[in-house]
């Protein structure tokens, strides 16, 4: 690993400072579960690591409000997955953070470290997607909000300018006329990125709605809106045959985890399994 100088500022007017200081030749450390492995392999080199893990403006955890629910940068995906009120209210948000990697990495890995990664198969985006989450974004010149569609870019690409860090992400309380579930294919059961992630989102008003990951260079949301997929005179194979439709808009690709032609057929199974999943709670609310 290349040699570089380490920083820890206790506040976010010094982590400005340093950005500052830094000539964009820095990179920010949160868990580092992401970061660390890049360091090692020697795929980046910059000449600063800030660690921002003891600045508190990022460190506010979970806070409920009556409206909307909103994670600190630095939350753990140990502590989203534990959390009951998120289990009850976005259960497709803490399956998807449980299958992160191990309880090891959960400990360690951050919620918005997750999303600054920008893989395509980052667990949590999927089910924030469904969830309608916002990234808030900070530098000196001031906060901005932008829904997590336009947040994540490309791989590895978010959009992020310079100097710019992510504070926290908000979410709106679901009403009680939805429910959602995650879905994964993964190569073996132990730790394996996603070969595939899904999330599925159905609501009593008829409206359906998958965030699919791994199957395109970013997380993104197809929907069926006419009430097909909730209807009760429409039989499963033709509800089977309309979540593949609206799967068609994947562009998958083959790579050492699945062929891309896998992956197209795979995603009606995993949509058609978290459809269910998300049907059978939808219909215990009522
Ligand atoms: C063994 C192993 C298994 C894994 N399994 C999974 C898995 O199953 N599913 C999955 O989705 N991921 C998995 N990961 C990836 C990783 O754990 C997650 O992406 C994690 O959430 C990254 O968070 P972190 O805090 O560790 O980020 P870090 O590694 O500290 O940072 C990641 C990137 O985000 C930037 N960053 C971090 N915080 C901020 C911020 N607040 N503002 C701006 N930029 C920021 C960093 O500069 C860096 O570029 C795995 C990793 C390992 C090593």
């Amino acid at each position: 690993m290349n040699s570089f100088n380490y920083y820890q500022p206790k506040n976010i007017e010094d982590l400005f400072d340093l950005q500052e200081c830094s000539a964009d030749n820095y990179r920010l450390l949160a868990g580092g579960t992401d970061l660390l492995v890049r360091l090692k392999s020697g795929s980046i080199t910059p000449e600063a690591i800030i660690d921002i893990k003891r600045i508190p403006s990022l460190n506010s955890g979970i806070s409920i409000e009556a409206d909307k629910v909103t994670f600190g940068a630095l939350t753990l995906m140990a502590t989203l997955e534990s959390d009951e009120f998120l289990e009850e209210n976005y259960p497709a948000l803490t399956e998807a953070v449980h299958n992160i990697g191990s309880v090891q990495i959960r400990n360690r890995a951050t919620i918005a470290g997750n999303l600054c990664n920008a893989s395509p198969a980052a667990d949590s985006a999927p089910a924030l997607l469904i969830y309608d989450a916002s990234v808030v974004c900070v530098s000196r010149k001031g906060e901005r909000t932008l829904p997590l569609q336009e947040f994540i870019k490309g791989p590895g690409k978010t959009a992020l300018v310079s100097n710019e860090i992510v504070k926290q992400i908000v979410m709106p309380l679901p009403s009680q006329n939805q429910a959602g579930a995650f879905s994964r294919l993964t190569r073996r059961k132990g730790v394996d990125l996603a070969t595939i992630n899904l999330c599925c989102q159905v609501n009593q008003t008829g409206k359906a709605r998958f965030a699919l990951g791994a199957v395109g260079p970013v997380p993104f949301i197809v929907e069926e809106n006419e009430g097909l997929l909730l209807s009760t005179d429409i039989s499963s194979e033709v509800k089977k045959s309309i979540i593949s439709k609206l799967m068609e808009k994947a562009t998958p690709i083959s790579d050492v985890r699945a062929s891309k032609e896998y992956r197209q057929a795979m995603l009606t199974v995993l949509g058609w399994r978290a459809f269910n999943t998300a049907i059978e709670r939808l219909q215990n609310k009522i």
